[in-house]
């Protein structure tokens, strides 16, 4: 994959949490809500990358890209 600023190829890895909630992608400056359910979460235009878990047992381990000259990561989500 090649950086979307730069151009150069990225060097491939993952995202990784542990002992989380999940990962979550939420458009513009919007937080999750207390009760940070599934249909809360894309009700409010989000998307659940992993999770959301009750208890903190999670890790959550995604695909990812980086160019490290640009600072930029790409992630792949499922
Ligand atoms: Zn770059």
């Amino acid at each position: 994959m090649n950086c979307p600023v730069c151009g150069k190829e990225m060097e491939k890895g993952h995202v990784i949490t542990k002992n989380s909630i999940g990962l979550f992608f939420m458009p513009g400056e919007k937080d999750l809500r207390t009760f940070y359910t599934r249909r809360n979460i894309e009700a409010d235009g989000g998307i659940v990358l992993d999770g959301p878990m009750t208890f903190r047992y999670n890790r959550t381990w995604l695909p990812a890209w980086v160019c490290r000259t640009c600072k930029k990561i790409v992630m792949e989500y499922w």
